[in-house]
């Protein structure tokens, strides 16, 4: 049976990341990156978790599409451009990959389930915070200290961005307790449908007022992670210089100028891959503590 849900997986996951490298959403290596992560968490999770990954991938891809004209006078600031690669896959989807795989060992268990939610919840936050925060009219201010930054800065936030952050990271937490664990919210509206039944994942019974409160937690670790994510930026990632340009910018060792980029501040090695990096896994890390405590 797993076998067969991993070919099933395998099968719609390749056609979904083919069709984003077709798009120009993923480059060829975020395109295998995809395949493999979409496998493990359709494969080994099922419907419910394809559904909470879709909703990440679908949304992110069309914001970047939306705005990504406006976006592009800020490019030369993003390490990379607005294709992803497998590292960019890897940091926003590999913990949620994690806590599938967590899932085909532990199945009767709801935390691998939380901690992929609240992983891809704070992925999005992060996610539509950039594409919709660089549209902000306001000038962006460093997290920490409120001094006003150029946009497209490392750290910098806006109250825009933050509600887009806010919305990204609720839209995962509605799908989640929608669709908890397989057990398919449907019933919610009458329909006692379960998709659960067809996967062969046994459905746990979750009435609305502990859904509705899941919905909030899991908002909340999301946007935790952004903060994080954003704070991170704003301190120990490793932010360059352009000496011909006489610009900041993530991207290191060459700027797009084709100038070599000096580092500034910040740890060498944490790029913004290990931000995105740590933002998911503060997120699964409060979502987890939150399941643990209440
Ligand atoms: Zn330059």
């Amino acid at each position: 049976m797993v076998f067969v849900n991993l070919l099933v997986g395998f099968i719609l996951a390749l056609a979904i990341a083919l069709a984003a490298y077709r798009a120009r959403t993923l480059d060829r290596s975020g395109a295998v990156a995809a395949a493999v992560l979409g496998t493990l968490i359709f494969g080994l999770g099922g419907l419910a978790w394809a559904f909470l990954l879709m909703a990440f991938f679908v949304s992110s891809s069309l914001l970047s599409r939306l705005f990504g004209k406006r976006k592009r006078s800020l490019d030369e600031k993003f390490s990379k451009g607005s294709r992803r690669d497998a590292w960019q896959v890897a940091a926003n989807g590999g913990v949620a990959g994690l806590f599938a795989l967590m899932h085909a060992f532990f199945p009767a268990e709801t935390w691998p389930w939380i901690g992929c939610a609240a992983a891809l919840a704070a992925a999005n936050a992060d996610t539509w915070a950039t594409e919709l925060g660089v549209l902000s009219r306001n000038t962006p201010r460093m997290i920490h200290t409120g001094k006003p930054v150029e946009r497209g800065t490392s750290g910098g936030v806006t109250l825009e961005g933050t509600l887009a952050a806010l919305a990204g990271s609720a839209l995962i937490a509605l799908i989640a307790v929608i669709f908890w664990r397989g057990y398919t919210g449907l019933v919610l509206v009458g329909v006692p449908f379960r998709i659960a039944d067809l996967m062969g994942i046994t459905p746990v019974n979750f009435p609305f007022e502990q859904r509705l409160a899941w919905f909030g937690w899991i908002t909340l670790a999301g946007l935790l992670g952004s903060l994080i994510d954003s704070l991170l930026g704003a301190t120990l990632q490793a932010i360059y210089r352009c000496p011909r340009c006489g610009k900041e910018t993530e991207k290191y060792p060459l700027h797009s100028c084709g100038a070599q980029t000096t580092l500034v501040r910040g740890l060498p090695w944490l790029d913004n891959d290990w931000v995105n990096t740590f933002c998911t896994v503060s997120a699964a890390l409060a979502a987890l503590v939150m399941w643990y405590l209440l």
